[in-house]
């Protein structure tokens, strides 16, 4: 394991504990994802609200229409989604069922079992990149982050998507599939208004962000997020004026962050490196 990732844990434990608390305060339990780890991954999401507000996917959907409907899910639904998009060399593309999670959380599918669900989806063709979705519900972050304004706040990835957890699965998903580069494998955050494509960073593109900050510490950029996610919600609020400062938090916990609105067409999964750089 590299530093990046320990750093990662690190701060994913403490937005972890943070969101926990605050849970706790308002009477509901929660449980540390980091702390549950691997182990509990395996084990069955429990079933706690009905089918009202579920999202689905067929698995011939479309990138756009899948996200039509995980967009409509992160408005609606109190919990959380996981969602799995292939898109295979030549064109062709599936979706995986999606997965209910609980208002804060979705373990999903364990890795072995996506992995041979994809295997028997793709049947004889190669696999172009794996997008491995998530959905932030508009409530639970309005909760967490104690939001109050109307407009639908900005829900980036949380301490834990960034945390050496996230990685861990991605290298699962490799040794399941050892064809499959690292850049194949992308990750995103849905949240209320457009997708968080982020990935672990490399110490060169971490320095060159940070060169002008050296002294942006860990406390700092959690405090530069949170801002950034209650301040999103306000009027006043410019995403353009804000965004160079949240990638900057981010890299302090080694993470490249790229957004991209619900309303940009852009094509297929593009993921944290597709230029150039626009809200
Ligand atoms: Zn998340």
């Amino acid at each position: 394991m590299i530093v990046g990732n320990m750093s990662g844990a690190i701060v994913g434990h403490s937005i972890m504990n943070l969101m926990s608390e605050r849970l706790k305060r308002d009477g509901i339990k929660t449980s540390n994802a980091l702390k549950a780890g691997l182990v509990a991954a395996s084990l069955i999401t429990p079933y706690e609200h009905g089918p009202a507000n579920a999202a689905e996917i067929p698995r011939y959907a479309s990138w756009r229409q899948g996200i039509t409907e995980l967009k409509r899910s992160a408005l609606e639904s109190p919990n959380e989604y996981e969602a799995i998009f292939i898109q295979y060399k030549g064109g062709s593309s599936d979706w995986l069922p999606p997965v209910r999670g609980t208002p804060t959380r979705v373990k999903g599918r364990t890795v072995p079992e996506s992995a041979k669900m994809i295997r028997e989806y793709k049947a004889a063709r190669a696999i172009g990149r794996i997008c491995h979705l998530h959905t932030h519900p508009l409530n639970s972050i309005r909760h967490v982050f104690g939001v109050v304004d109307k407009k639908p706040p900005h829900g980036p990835p949380s301490g834990g998507d960034i945390s050496s957890l996230g990685d861990l699965m991605r290298n699962f998903f490799r040794m399941s599939m050892p064809q499959l580069q690292d850049h194949q494998i992308i990750q995103a955050v849905l949240d209320p208004r457009g997708i968080w494509y982020h990935r672990h960073m490399k110490v060169r593109e971490r320095d060159t962000i940070l060169k002008n900050d050296p002294h942006f510490s860990e406390i700092a950029a959690e405090r530069a997020i949170k801002s950034f996610v209650r301040d999103s919600a306000s009027d006043s609020f410019s995403f353009s004026a804000r965004y160079p400062e949240l990638q900057k938090a981010y890299a302090v916990f080694w993470r490249k962050v790229r957004f991209v609105s619900y309303d940009d067409q852009e094509p297929t999964c593009t993921g944290p490196d597709y230029g150039p750089e626009k809200k």
